[in-house]
């Protein structure tokens, strides 16, 4: 089996061995054990490197036969480093099977460099292909439009009757934001300005973990 797969962690085990943690193309996500040959530069095996994987299954597990560097997203800045991190940080928990649209998704972010709103329009864009969009425009509890908050645990944006203690403060802008986000090209949403953007990030991930939780 070959697949091409985004390294999303890396740890050394000693004795020039490496745990990975990869999403791949045709198996999804992936545990592998690498072990390094000496003089190989093993920057095919650092955080968000893109690396095609022959592989074969013994048990449950997955042996690497070999692999090859496809393409480095080696951070050249601390930005850089704390935006794929971040990427990383949200797919790690997922339970992730094959699906080419996600792995496309991933691949084309992981060599962004992290400048507004790229973490935002990744984040959105998957919770989009992962089929768990929230409820935006109308009340999740009774479907009135007027909108007060963004309850995680109900999967969208609440009504000032509905809003509960618990519920971010949320308005019709920010939702017009995320809608922009999920939608539009990269390129198109590096064009525009957005002022909700840390709200966004914020919720988009706790309502992520919160539906990837159950
Ligand atoms: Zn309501």
């Amino acid at each position: 089996m070959e697949t091409e797969g985004v390294v999303l962690k890396s740890r050394d085990l000693g004795d020039k061995l490496r745990h990975l943690s990869v999403y791949t193309e045709k198996i999804g996500k992936l545990n592998l054990i690498v072990k390094l040959q000496s003089k190989e530069f093993p920057i095919k095996y650092e955080p968000f490197s893109v690396t095609r994987f022959k592989l074969q299954q013994k048990g449950e597990k997955w042996e690497v036969l070999e692999s090859k560097l496809v393409e480095e997203n080696f951070p050249r800045s601390r930005k850089e480093f704390i935006y794929r991190a971040k990427i990383s940080k949200v797919l790690l928990p997922l339970d992730l099977p094959p699906g080419i649209r996600v792995y496309r998704l991933v691949k084309m972010y992981m060599r962004e460099r992290g400048t507004p709103p790229t973490y935002a329009a990744f984040i959105m864009k998957l919770i989009f292909l992962e089929g768990l969009m929230p409820r935006l425009f109308k009340c999740v509890e009774c479907g009135s439009r007027e909108i007060a908050g963004f309850s995680v645990e109900k999967g969208g944006v609440v009504c000032r009757k509905c809003k509960e203690e618990k519920d971010l403060n949320w308005k019709r802008a920010v939702s017009k934001e995320v809608y922009l986000l999920t939608k539009e090209p990269l390129e198109e949403l590096k064009k525009r300005k957005f002022r909700w953007l840390n709200l966004i990030e914020t919720v988009a991930e706790k309502h992520l973990k919160f539906r990837s939780e159950r």
